[in-house]
């Protein structure tokens, strides 16, 4: 990968946790997250999956805050980002999924209106509220689903998510 592509990677990752594009990441991003997949679903804040969602989203931000809130300010900038969170993942992706896992695992309890596990076509409109271009998101969705099953497991989801958020740096 050369550097122009890895910059393009890293701001495309950026700008999925920069939910209002306002040019850091912080606590609202992470609430706004929340809201938004709360409200396709028709779910209640004040429900258990809710409060779930909520309680996921605030865990999420915690730990990205940990990792690459450098200032302390309660905002993740483009370079603290670069810097902290971007070498995290690329050293330990793995890792970095896990603080997204009560996140992921509310997620897929709303998106599950069978009782049967997430489908494909939910995950797509979970992708889409989170801002995922309508023609990528089914794409996205159907190749979540690892064993073709026709649901998605949490596992399915972290491992997507830590390989989309492992991106290599160009050797410097
Ligand atoms: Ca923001
Ligand atoms: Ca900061």
């Amino acid at each position: 990968m050369d550097s122009a592509e890895y910059e393009r990677k890293i701001a495309a990752r950026f700008a999925t946790f920069d939910q209002d594009g306002n040019g850091y990441i912080d606590r609202e991003d992470f609430s706004a997250a929340a809201k938004a997949v709360l409200a396709e679903f028709g779910t209640t804040a004040r429900s258990d999956r809710g409060q779930a969602v909520f309680a996921g989203a605030e865990a999420f931000w915690q730990g990205m805050a940990g990792i690459a809130d450098v200032d302390g300010d309660q905002r993740v900038t483009r370079e603290e980002y670069i810097t902290g969170a971007a070498k995290r993942l690329r050293d330990n992706p793995e890792r970095f999924a896990e603080i997204a896992r009560p996140f992921l695992r509310a997620v897929i309890a709303v998106a599950d209106e069978d009782g049967g596990g997430a489908t494909p076509a939910a995950a797509t409109r979970v992708l889409r509220v989170l801002g995922t271009p309508a023609e990528l998101a089914g794409q996205v969705a159907t190749a979540l689903d690892g064993d073709g099953d026709g649901r998605i497991s949490e596992n399915e989801i972290l491992s997507a998510f830590s390989a989309y958020c492992g991106v290599e740096a160009p050797d410097a």
